[in-house]
């Protein structure tokens, strides 16, 4: 029997995101990723004694723009409290988070897997300080003589998102991470480079007997940081948790940690429930209280999200489809919202952004927001289309060379000579000697063989480098012919 006839996977997810502010959450010290290590620190985020924490409003601006975005409440009151624990990578013995009065409350995203559509909520997402980073001379601490600390990333900015335990499949769990990835790509909040740890997560996952309500015993596996380990991360741990309930064992509640080269998750610690860290209020730093008139200043700064883009695109004619791979990410629908400014026609726009432009791009591994295209040059290329200075196909190779030189389309045509030949004079002498080199086919269409006439404007076409305008030539041959 499959594992997904006897059980039902219940998952929820913890999402820590790095916020781009230039400066820690509670110092001034830069938050850039790299350097060399300890370069990037204080006695603030080194947590030397007696050193106080101010908070950087910036963090507030984006954990209340982030949380609005998720649709969240906004607590008018909430504080910081210590997490107690003792690890080489926070220096203070505790990291500065918010425990029972978060900044945000509630709410959700919806998502669509498999053709459903699902709304997944959102329990909180409170503010906290990153910790540093422990650096090994090996491959892990086990194999290595020694180990570092390097406290860089000790106190650059967090937002903690929880997400009520709604997801009951992988499809479902990759939706949410995508759409929530793209909220906060779209509202600038954090960079989102996963290759670069902005964004980690931690999947808890359990398992029920079909029918069952209540919950069976979770596993959480901490610090993941891309889609696709958490899809094989999520497959091993259902198995593995199906073998040990198939076996008539409990699973162990346990924080587990993904080991990527072997495929499987290992046992990190046992479980730690809240009241192991001993939270309590930090005393250097005063509550937070957020009024509602900051909250409204936030919220106009607002971007159009992903949902509303998407339907504003649909409305201008695009199909379901298109509009989804145009916003899929902020920097290409800005492209397109920038060309459309001054090019109407936005299915053709969308054809050519989706199709030749993102061809280029990818082919020499370009993200879109350093396109050497311009959107507005993009535009100019296809009015040249419409106005039958170009055709199609020629413009295809213009855009090539636009690509590599950065050069407008219209010097690019002037340059090479390349605009479209729609002078009837120029054509008629051509279509003359077309027709004269090749009597068979004349005859063939004068007996009624229309498909003849396709290859004598080939021929023109050919004749011309394909810079015959291929409607006039083909009413000027006609009338010729007829
Ligand atoms: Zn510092």
């Amino acid at each position: 029997m499959a594992v997904a006839d006897k059980y039902e996977m219940v998952c929820g997810l913890e999402v820590h995101v790095e916020l781009q502010t230039k400066t820690k959450i509670f110092c001034g010290c830069t938050t850039e990723f790299g350097g060399e290590q300890n370069t990037h620190v204080c006695p603030v985020c080194l947590g030397m004694p007696g050193a106080l924490p101010v908070l950087n409003r910036e963090v507030v601006n984006y954990a209340i723009k982030a949380g609005l975005a998720l649709e969240s409440e906004i607590a008018q009151f909430s504080k910081f409290d210590r997490k107690n624990y003792f690890y080489p990578d926070l220096s203070k013995n505790y990291q500065t988070s918010q425990f029972d009065l978060p900044i945000c409350i509630k709410g959700g995203l919806e998502i669509e897997a498999e053709g459903e559509k699902k709304w997944i909520g959102i329990t909180r997402a409170h503010m906290e300080e990153d910790a540093g980073k422990l650096v090994h001379s090996g491959e892990t601490i086990s194999t290595s003589n020694e180990s570092s600390v390097d406290y860089n990333r000790a106190g650059v900015p967090l937002l903690e998102i929880v997400s009520e335990p709604d997801m009951r499949t992988i499809p479902e769990v990759l939706a949410y991470l995508e759409k929530l990835v793209q909220i906060l790509e779209y509202t600038e909040v954090s960079d989102c480079r996963l290759e670069q740890g902005s964004v980690r997560f931690d999947v808890n996952v359990s398992l029920r007997p079909i029918g069952a309500t209540s919950l069976g015993t979770r596993t959480e596996t901490k610090n993941l940081n891309s889609f696709s380990s958490v899809r094989r991360c999520m497959e091993y741990e259902i198995a593995r948790q199906a073998r040990v309930l198939d076996a008539g064992e409990n699973v162990v509640q346990e924080t587990r940690t993904w080991d990527e080269g072997q495929g499987i998750t290992l046992t990190l610690r046992s479980k730690e429930e809240a009241h192991d860290y001993r939270y309590f209020p930090e005393p250097d730093l005063a509550p937070l209280i957020i009024d509602r008139e900051w909250v409204e200043k936030i919220r106009k700064t607002l971007p159009e999200l992903p949902a509303a883009r998407r339907t504003r695109l649909q409305a201008l004619g695009l199909s379901a489809y298109d509009a989804t791979v145009i916003t899929q990410a902020k920097a290409m629908a800005d492209f397109f919202d920038e060309a459309l400014a001054s090019y109407g026609d936005a299915k053709t726009l969308a054809n050519w952004i989706m199709g030749d432009v993102t061809r280029l791009l990818n082919t020499n591994q370009c993200r879109v927001a350093d396109s050497p295209i311009s959107a507005k040059q993009l535009a100019e290329l296809l009015a040249l289309i419409d106005k039958g200075t170009l055709s199609g196909k020629i413009a295809k190779s213009v855009l090539e060379e636009m690509y590599s030189t950065g050069k407008d389309p219209s010097i690019i045509v002037k340059e090479k000579g390349l605009a479209q030949i729609s002078d009837e004079g120029a054509l008629l002498g051509i279509i003359d000697s077309v027709i004269a080199a090749n009597p068979q086919s004349v005859e063939d269409y004068r007996a009624g063989k229309d498909r003849a006439i396709g290859f004598l404007v080939g021929q023109i076409m050919k004749a011309t480098k394909g810079q015959a305008n291929p409607g006039l030539v083909n009413q000027l041959l006609k009338e010729k012919l007829s």
